[in-house]
């Protein structure tokens, strides 16, 4: 063992890459365990998309307008393109246009605002046949993931000193020895953002956490030249879903309503995310199937659904599909973000939500802070 890190983290996702900047930044001496030969799991097969409306009201909300902001700051200094901003939710039911209107009037962010039918319509030409309104949140950032978060690995290396080790396995951390697949490293301290890994290290911890993994269906899609989204769009199908909203007029009733007129929807978890890259493609998803060990089998009812809403949204089915996968990511039903000390010089963060991304960098500083003071 040659030198001595000030912090070893275990994952190059979004978490791991979150928590190598701030105690970089900090003037920590990093080194970042990944056992892919590059960043693989959840952060390289998601949408890509930074949220920021709709998060739970108070700490959730200010999180993640901070890491949006941090995300924002990160893709400047590394030269990351950012797709577009902004989300576009439009309410295809009363109901939920209800609880739209109810959420922007509690001033949710600046800019944030819901338009009635015509003036959404004059808005976002985009959006065909009947709608009862659009939320527009202006605050959203997308990114493209497959080259985003490789780009924050080799700017963090290149910009901030952070040692990477890849194709290197992390078993066990005792009295500052990492212990891996390619030998013992020492470090101060460790964190580790395993993603949906939660059972190979501290699974002990883990295991009271009520974690479980959430399989997704994604599709890449293909309207005609000239197609271009305002930004991020989704529908009623998501709103539900928005911990921010909850409690808002409209939403026990748009709930019932979904599960009357799109009860295969609401069974295979669909809520309809497009998000548009530079080429002019359109990722689309996802489902969300909760399984202790998901299958990889994409089923095409299930592309059909996701089809069928953005269907409803835009007067037609795209063009092209060109490509479909599958994404797997770390759930829990009641703690969106899992944090556990299970030795002072050592946290285990895992984001267990579909939208685990978006906070990163804030939970990033958060955990460094707890942990370098
Ligand atoms: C289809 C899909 C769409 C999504 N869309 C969005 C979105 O638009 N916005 C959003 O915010 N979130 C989204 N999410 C959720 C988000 O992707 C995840 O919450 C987030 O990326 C998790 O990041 P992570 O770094 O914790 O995990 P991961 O990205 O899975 O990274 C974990 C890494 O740890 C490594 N690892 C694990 N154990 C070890 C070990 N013992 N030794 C060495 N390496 C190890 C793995 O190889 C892996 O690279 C989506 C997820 C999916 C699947």
């Amino acid at each position: 063992m040659t030198e001595e890190f000030d912090l070893a983290v275990v994952g190059a996702g979004a978490l791991g890459l979150a928590h190598a900047l701030a105690a970089a930044r900090l003037g920590k001496r990093v080194v970042v365990f990944d056992r892919d030969a590059r960043a693989n799991g959840a952060s390289v097969q998601m949408t890509g998309l930074v949220t920021v409306a709709g998060h739970a009201r108070g700490a959730w909300a200010r999180r993640a307008k901070r890491s949006r902001d941090l995300w924002a700051e990160v893709c400047a200094e590394a030269g990351i393109r950012i797709e577009h901003e902004g989300l576009a939710i439009v309410a295809r039911r009363p109901e939920a246009a209800t609880a739209l209107e109810a959420y922007a009037a509690t001033d949710p962010a600046p800019g944030s605002a819901f338009y009635k039918p015509d003036d959404a319509h004059a808005l976002f030409p985009q959006f065909r046949g009947d709608i009862a309104g659009v939320f527009w949140s202006p605050d959203e950032l997308r990114v493209e993931p497959k080259s985003a978060i490789p780009r924050i690995a080799g700017w963090l290396e290149e910009t901030h000193r952070v040692a990477f080790r890849w194709e290197t396995a992390v078993s066990g951390f005792h009295e500052g020895v990492v212990a891996t697949s390619r030998g013992p490293v020492a470090a101060k301290a460790l964190v580790v953002c395993p993603g949906s890994d939660f059972h190979t290290l501290y699974g002990d911890r883990l295991a009271s956490a009520s974690l479980i993994r959430a399989k997704a269906q994604m599709l890449r899609i293909r309207y005609e030249e000239g197609f271009e989204l305002p930004g991020a769009v989704a529908t009623d199908l998501g709103v539900p879903r928005m911990p921010g909203l909850e409690g808002l007029d409209g939403v026990d009733a748009l709930r019932s309503r979904l599960e009357i007129e799109q009860p295969d929807h609401m069974r295979h978890g669909i809520v309809l995310i497009a998000a548009q890259s530079a080429d002019g493609t359109v990722v689309v998803g996802a489902s969300r199937k909760l399984d202790a060990a998901p299958d990889a089998i994409q089923s095409q009812a299930v592309d059909d659904l996701i089809l069928d809403e953005l269907a409803a949204v835009f007067g037609r089915r795209p063009k092209t599909i060109v490509s479909r996968w599958i994404g797997t990511y770390a759930y829990s039903s009641d703690r969106p973000l899992v944090v556990e000390a299970p030795e002072a010089n050592v946290r285990v963060v895992v984001a267990a939500s579909g939208a685990g991304a978006s906070a990163a960098f804030a939970i990033g500083e958060e955990t460094v802070a707890d942990l370098f003071g």
